[in-house]
């Protein structure tokens, strides 16, 4: 068979050129700070090795559309307090949490102990985070760091904020989706004297103004951005650009906002450096697949009762979302279909056992349509026009952007809401189509999200910062990094225990055969796990 004309040639140069930064490692500030300046840091109970951080890596190139802000990409989680009760808007109220300080804006102060509980039940199973904060044993890795965040407000962040000030910093943080604040967390966060602007339910106007309070407020002024979607850097960049100036570095776990980033960095408008931690392997390889994996039968679940077992069910994308929804619904005898644009990816969910189509091919047949490309309009009118009675809708990627969910907002067609975060859209013919969550991302609306899975993402984000900060002076330049391979594997290795898992050592022999050093990096950065 021969290859189409117009195919264009992979990106072999690209690949050489990340290969070859593959180089020593001693560069690394915290590495530096916790092997050479003991002082600085010490982590006193532990003695793995992590001495030598290797390498900046390349940028990768992606190719991803960028989504809608955030502010209508997901709406979100269980949050365990209703506040349906409440029709105030917090921007209305005056709030003083128990010290007496009114720096925050959060829904209901009151709900502080409730979130508190809620944070501590989270702090049970990211052990990682904790133990940094022991190691850290006074030590302050982040002292000075003022750190504005945007992120989903969840118990699980709200342990990554408060290790973050535990290591030293200052933190003032909003939400990165309307929906997605846990009330009585932002409660707990605010009474712990954390400067908190987010609630359950804001609008878009209410979304921008949390965001502006995070990063306009007298007498402090941000060095470090924790962001998730790229909104936050957005606003500062647009309206406050002498925030850049003090600014060491912006950490983004998004595919979304890393997108953002390596535009600004193409387009010569990225004025910091920049850590992608939605490319870290351990982001990448463990949050994307295994959350999904764990949490999609949830929300589907939850929200519609259905069973699975003999269902036809097609997954639009196999990247690392869709390959965690596909293995949790082959595990329950579903029959699953996959569509693909990547012929590498296509071969693989192949060879996984998936029948892969086009949508049109099966989309009368079905019974649930997944979306997780990360892409637009995947799902389209004229697909949801075909779908059978009954098919279930959803989206899994991060913007709701996937399934054309405005062109469903016509006379003809009957809106009724069934349940939270349920619609039965109504044909005139009768026939119904059972849309999730609108059509924003499914697990974080309408179920909750494995906490050790968001552990490891989140100690990503911790040592991101921790390296950004402590980097000397033109270790990194105005452009996108990835983190060191060394700082993956010990994000890695932090969570091992949790298994009682115990890593087999090289012998100094095997070392050697492999060109390896005893204590990693034990893979190139281009390995792909
Ligand atoms: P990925 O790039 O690994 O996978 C996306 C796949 O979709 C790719 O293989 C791509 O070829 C395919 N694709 C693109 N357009 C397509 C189309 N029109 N039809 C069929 N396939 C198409 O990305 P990922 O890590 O799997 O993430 C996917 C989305 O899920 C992103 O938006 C990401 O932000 C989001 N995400 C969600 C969660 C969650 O908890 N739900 C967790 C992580 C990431």
């Amino acid at each position: 068979m021969s290859m189409p004309d117009a195919m264009p040639l992979p990106g072999v140069g690209e690949e050489l050129k990340q290969a070859k930064e593959i180089e020593d490692a001693e560069k690394y500030s915290f590495m530096a700070t916790v092997t050479k300046a003991p002082k600085k840091i010490q982590f006193a109970d532990d003695m793995q090795e992590f001495t030598k951080f290797p390498t900046k890596t390349g940028r990768r190139s992606l190719s991803r559309s960028i989504s809608q802000s955030s502010t209508d990409s997901y709406s979100s989680a269980a949050s365990y307090t209703d506040s349906s009760d409440d029709e105030v808007s917090p921007r209305e109220k005056q709030q003083t949490n128990s010290k007496g300080s009114s720096n925050f804006c959060v829904k209901n102060i009151k709900q502080a102990e409730f979130g508190r509980r809620e944070i501590e039940i989270a702090e049970q199973d990211m052990s990682a985070l904790i133990s940094l904060r022991k190691r850290a044993q006074g030590e302050k890795p982040l002292a000075g760091a003022k750190i504005v965040g945007c992120t989903h407000i969840t118990a699980q962040t709200a342990v990554l904020i408060e290790t973050l000030c535990a290591l030293g910093a200052q933190c003032r943080w909003s939400a990165c989706n309307i929906y997605s604040t846990q009330n009585e967390v932002a409660a707990a966060l605010a009474e712990a004297g954390v400067a908190v602007f987010a609630w359950k339910g804001e609008s878009e106007d209410d979304f921008w103004w949390c965001i502006d309070r995070c990063v306009n407020m007298d007498g402090w002024q941000a060095n470090m951005i924790l962001d998730d979607g790229g909104d936050l850097t957005h606003w500062v960049y647009k309206k406050y650009p002498n925030v850049f100036k003090k600014i060491r570095g912006i950490v983004e776990e998004s595919v979304t906002g890393v997108h953002r980033l390596y535009q600004l960095s193409k387009a010569g408008k990225l004025c910091v450096p920049a850590m992608n931690v939605n490319d870290s392997v351990t982001k990448q390889k463990f949050d994307n697949l295994y959350c999904c994996r764990e949490s999609i039968l949830d929300g589907l679940k939850r929200t519609t009762d259905v069973m699975f077992g003999g269902k036809q069910v097609v997954v639009c994308g196999y990247g690392e979302v869709g390959k965690g929804c596909c293995a949790a619904l082959k595990a329950l005898g579903a029959i699953v279909y996959i569509t693909e644009i990547d012929p590498i990816c296509a071969l693989q969910a192949c060879m996984d056992g998936f029948r892969v189509v086009k949508l049109n091919e099966v989309i009368r047949q079905v019974d649930v349509v997944i979306t997780c490309t990360g892409n637009k309009n995947v799902v389209t009118r004229e697909h949801l026009d075909r779908m059978k009675n009954s098919c279930i809708v959803c989206n899994m990627g991060h913007s709701n952007t996937e399934i054309d969910v405005t062109s469903l907002r016509t006379p003809e067609l009957t809106w009724e809401r069934v349940r939270s975060q349920v619609d039965h859209v109504i044909w005139p013919d009768g026939k119904r189509v059972v849309l999730l969550a609108e059509g924003r991302l499914l697990n974080l609306s309408c179920s909750t999200v494995p906490t050790f899975v968001l552990s490891i993402t989140a100690t990503t984000q911790a040592l991101a910062l921790i390296e950004l900060y402590n980097a000397p002076e033109g270790r990194y330049k105005q452009d996108v990094y990835l983190l060191p391979k060394k700082m993956d594997e010990y994000v890695a290795s932090l969570h091992l225990p949790s298994f009682d898992a115990h890593l087999t050592e090289l012998t100094d022999d095997q070392a050697k055969y492999l060109g390896l050093n005893k204590n990693g990096p034990f893979k190139p950065n281009y390995y792909r796990y």
